[in-house]
């Protein structure tokens, strides 16, 4: 192939402007995420010559080599790892094949910090090379290839991209960076070796540079420098980090870790490393992040979990490690049990992984157990009775389950219809905003302690924001009461719910679904005014129901209402309004089940109703203005619209 010029795709011509625009604060990653593709494509030729051992060739020792040239300004990260057909380079250079490209380019928003963050996230890899290179030229030749069949693939980071075919009798690629002039401190071997060592000295294979040394001016007068040697030294500790024991491992070298694998720019909450001995070995190191990154929400994103047989790496984001309410989870699990050529199908079916899955499973419940306990540590008597002493640990972890729970509290709770095992952990772990605390921090046992005598359920109402679930009608008599309700604002609320029934052994009630039955909160003076308020009124509710028959399922008399004049509710089984709302807005299809109306004998404008003339336009206003309160919308809003205004009139 002769030399030709292509264009970048789009998305790439993007990124790389973002990459040398907003990325420059933080130079010195180009380096890890160099070392860590190098270290990757040394991963990758492992794994293929597991069935195919002619691709060692004559080099079986996989190694990367940084070094660089102080007159030519380049900076060179070389490995003898599986490397780039011509095609290749054109396609994994070119291209971005990410899934979720679209969506993080959506969420740009042209802050440079707010963008800086994002990209650390998406991951920018080979392309961060040109945060310090002007030019960055790749060479390489995909082992199993012949010498002749090398690459060479130049580009300045604007729109386009030079290739051609090239002799390389050595397999593998280098990526040879022409730095600019404000990158030149990299020039030099002692800051290389610094941020090798605080980036790269997890990686398993050994990183050699060149060893240098002293050496005195020629001639007198004239000033001495380092030469090199000619002599190669490894520069990191060549061990994979997690197969290092505990105590020899630094909080910063986990952060580092972390942020290697994970491509987050922040430290994580929190993380487990362990080595499970049972049934199945394995190593497992997994973090907790701190923030979501852009696509959590996409159904197919993976889990974050890579997967290691007797430390040869196998693959990324296996899903069947983790469960899917489990995907932000971060980290590494080496297996010592699996075979080398696993495959996504055979995880599916195999007992380790399950149980690689439950242990990995349990391990971050506990983790979050721990943030929740000391979310809030005062030093004090605990749940046990013993006082407990806050050491510097625990404080160090207070908040953090708030933060935790800010970020990923909607996705822990998809965990309630996917892991039944864990469901009553899970429930312990769920925190909600109530009627007595504006932020989400109460968790089903602290309101079960503030229980009122004789109160039988656990109350709560899902809405669409916090503020329509706090001015639900349905609450009134619960705040005259002075009876906590939980408040449940997120899509998922309502949908978990349907999987938890009860919390320790406390039935959980919604109070817009069913008739209310306060049951021994309410006394025999109240129970006897409504029995007879509601025979009273019985003449009044006959024609309601005439009146309201294509809308309502029922009308009927309520004690739930203090200061409305009515409200919808749905029968015991029936999916509420609001999540009906929400599946027909998501152009899904939502069983038609009508409301009950339920209204308020005592109120001024219900005791209006009987003999009014009005009464027909009066019971439509009664019901739309129910739907209006708990933020729907009436069938035929203009004629509601008409009907209020020939009344004002
Ligand atoms: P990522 O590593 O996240 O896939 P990059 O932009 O860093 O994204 O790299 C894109 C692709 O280029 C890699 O997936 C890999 O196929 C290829 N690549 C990059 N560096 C190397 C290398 N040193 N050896 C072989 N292939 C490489």
């Amino acid at each position: 192939m002769s030399k030709q010029t292509l264009s970048f795709q789009a998305e790439v011509a993007q990124l790389l402007h973002l990459v040398t625009h907003s990325l420059y604060s933080n130079q010195e990653i180009f380096l890890r995420e160099l070392i860590s593709n190098a270290s990757d494509a040394c991963d990758k030729l492992r794994f293929e010559a597991l069935n195919n051992n002619a691709l060692y060739e004559d080099a079986p020792n996989l190694e990367v080599r940084v070094s660089f040239d102080k007159d030519a300004k380049t900076l060179t990260i070389q490995d003898n790892g599986i490397g780039m057909s011509a095609q290749e380079a054109i396609d994994h250079l070119g291209t971005i094949a990410k899934s979720g490209t679209k969506d993080f380019m959506g969420k740009l928003t042209g802050d440079q910090k707010a963008d800086a963050q994002l990209i650390g996230q998406f991951g920018v890899g080979f392309y961060s090379g040109f945060i310090v290179a002007d030019k960055i030229t790749v060479e390489s030749r995909r082992a199993g290839l012949k010498a002749d069949e090398g690459v060479r693939w130049v580009s300045g980071g604007a729109g386009d991209f030079e290739v051609e075919t090239i002799t390389r009798p050595a397999r593998g690629t280098s990526v040879i960076l022409h730095l600019r002039d404000d990158a030149s401190e990299y020039l030099n071997a002692w800051k290389l070796k610094q941020v090798i060592g605080k980036y790269s000295d997890h990686i398993s294979l050994p990183i050699l540079m060149e060893k240098e040394e002293w050496k005195e001016g020629e001639k007198e007068g004239e000033p001495g420098g380092m030469v090199k040697t000619g002599e190669w030294e490894t520069v990191n500790k060549a061990s994979a980090l997690w197969t290092r024991p505990k105590k020899d491992i630094t909080e910063e070298q986990y952060q580092e870790f972390y942020k290697a694998i994970s491509h987050d720019y922040e430290n994580p909450l929190t993380w487990a490393h362990n080595r499970v001995e049972g049934n199945t070995e394995y190593t497992q190191l997994l973090y907790i992040p701190a923030k979501a990154p852009f696509d959590l929400w996409n159904r197919d994103k993976k889990a974050g979990v890579k997967l290691y047989v007797k430390r040869v790496f196998i693959m990324d984001d296996a899903e069947a490690l983790m469960p899917s309410y489990l995907r932000f989870v971060k980290g590494v699990i080496d297996s010592s049990d699996l075979p080398l050529n696993v495959s996504r199908e055979l995880l599916q079916e195999s007992r380790d992984v399950r149980s690689i899955r439950e242990g990995s499973t349990k391990r971050v419940l506990s983790m979050l157990e721990d943030l929740a306990k000391h979310d809030k540590h005062t030093a004090g008597e605990g749940a046990d009775g013993v006082t407990d002493v806050v050491d510097a640990d625990d404080k160090a972890k207070e908040g953090k389950y708030t933060a935790f729970y800010a970020e990923f509290g909607a996705v822990l709770k998809e965990g309630l219809g996917e892991d039944f095992g864990n469901r009553e952990r899970l429930a312990k772990l769920l925190r909600f905003a109530s009627t007595t605390s504006d932020s989400v921090s109460v968790g089903f046992a602290d309101y079960k302690a503030r229980m009122k005598e004789g109160q039988e359920a656990i109350y709560y109402i899902t809405a669409d924001s916090l503020a329509a679930a706090k001015n639900s009608p349905q609450l009134e008599v619960f705040k005259k009461k002075g009876i906590e309700v939980l408040l449940m604002t997120d899509r998922v609320d309502e949908w978990a719910l349907n999987y938890l029934h009860d919390f320790d052994g406390t039935p959980l009630q919604s109070v817009a679904k069913g008739a209310v039955d306060l049951g021994k909160l309410q006394d025999e003076a109240e129970k006897k005014a409504a029995e007879e308020a509601a025979e009273a009124f019985k003449p009044v509710l006959a024609k309601l129901k005439e009146a309201l028959k294509d809308k309502a399922e029922d009308v009927r008399v309520t004690t739930r209402l203090v200061d409305s004049p009515a409200c919808l509710v749905v029968q015991d089984d029936g999916m509420s309004t609001q999540l009906a709302r929400m599946l027909k807005q998501a152009g899904q299809k939502a069983p038609e089940t009508k409301p009950v109306l339920e209204v308020n004998a005592e109120h001024p404008l219900v005791k209006k109703l009987d003999g009014s003339v009005h009464f027909h336009d009066l019971a439509h206003i009664l019901f739309d203005q129910a739907l209006l309160a708990e933020g729907g919308l009436p069938e035929d809003p203009a004629a509601y619209v008409k009907r209020v205004n020939a009344l004002l009139v």
